[in-house]
């Protein structure tokens, strides 16, 4: 089995990074950062995002294991002094894999025929530096709303538990492939109406947020990137194809996780 372990880069996650290195070439697995079979990310859940945006070219082959170095992650959850414990799983292959959805955006540019198109773990948003967002929203090619406000964010399940919560958003278990749509600080009154709750979609639907002003500049956030766009005249959201694939040596249920990151991890 050929395996990469990425660090965060500070002392700490980089020595942890060498004693796995050196223990699981101990037990004779091969180490290649371009086709690797198993990702371990030390650091924390934004080096997991780093590392997981590095190896979407390759999905499918690749299997993810997050520990952290600072405080619990949602993603990294395997702790500093479990290193020889995980080191002796991976040694014997046997592990479980979990199957979680990502979100596909595609950018659709003024005189470009093309989409640009990117995955996320955790969610996109779109917000501006100045002034109000006024976005047509779409379901299904259906005009459902017209959004102003400070932005909307779009998250996968399992980035339900990130910004999509600070929004007010619900938690949605990974084992649905669904989308969820929250709204930044929405203008409502008698000019102005939008939803104000937040949508769940299935993964057969289309989402798309249409510029009212296309001449403007958007913010645009995928996970831990943010980039600046302009010349957008739709942004189109589903459910990606592609699928993220965590590796499980031990069971770690999903509603745990929550409890233990947001209400306490006492045992
Ligand atoms: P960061 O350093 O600001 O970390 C944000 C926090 O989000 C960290 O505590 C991290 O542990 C936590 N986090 C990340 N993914 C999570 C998940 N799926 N469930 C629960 N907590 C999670 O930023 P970063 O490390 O570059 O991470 C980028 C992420 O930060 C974005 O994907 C977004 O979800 C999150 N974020 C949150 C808010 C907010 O809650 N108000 C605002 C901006 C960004």
């Amino acid at each position: 089995m050929k395996f990469y372990v990425a660090s965060k880069g500070d002392h700490k996650s980089n020595m942890i990074k060498s004693i796995i290195e050196q223990y699981l070439l101990d037990f004779d697995l091969v180490l290649s950062k371009e086709e690797p079979d198993l990702v371990i990310s030390v650091g924390g859940d934004g080096t997991f995002l780093h590392t997981v945006h590095d190896y979407f070219h390759r999905l499918q082959e690749t299997a993810f294991i997050g520990l952290h170095t600072g405080h619990l992650g949602f993603y990294a959850d395997w702790l500093p002094e479990e290193v020889e414990k995980l080191v002796i799983e991976i040694s014997k292959k046997k592990f479980e894999i979990k199957e979680y959805p990502l979100l596909s955006m595609s950018i659709f540019y003024q005189n470009q025929q093309e989409p640009v198109e990117y995955l996320a773990l955790n969610e996109a948003t779109i917000k501006r530096i100045e002034g109000s967002v006024v976005l047509d929203v779409k379901i299904n090619g259906q005009p459902f709303e017209r959004f102003r406000g400070d932005g909307l964010c779009v998250s996968t399940p399992s980035g339900s538990t990130a910004y999509n919560k600070a929004l007010g958003g619900a938690i949605v278990h990974p084992s649905l492939s669904t989308m969820q749509i929250t709204e930044m600080s929405s203008i409502n009154n008698r000019v102005f109406r939008t939803i104000g709750s937040p949508l769940i979609l299935p993964s057969h639907h289309v989402c798309q947020f249409v510029p009212v002003n296309p001449d403007q500049s958007f913010l645009i956030t995928i996970d831990h990137v943010t980039k600046s766009v302009e010349n957008v005249v739709a942004l189109e959201y589903a459910v990606a194809k592609q699928k993220i694939r965590f590796a499980r040596f031990q069971p770690f249920p999903f509603w745990k996780r929550v409890h233990d990151s947001f209400i306490s991890d006492e045992r």
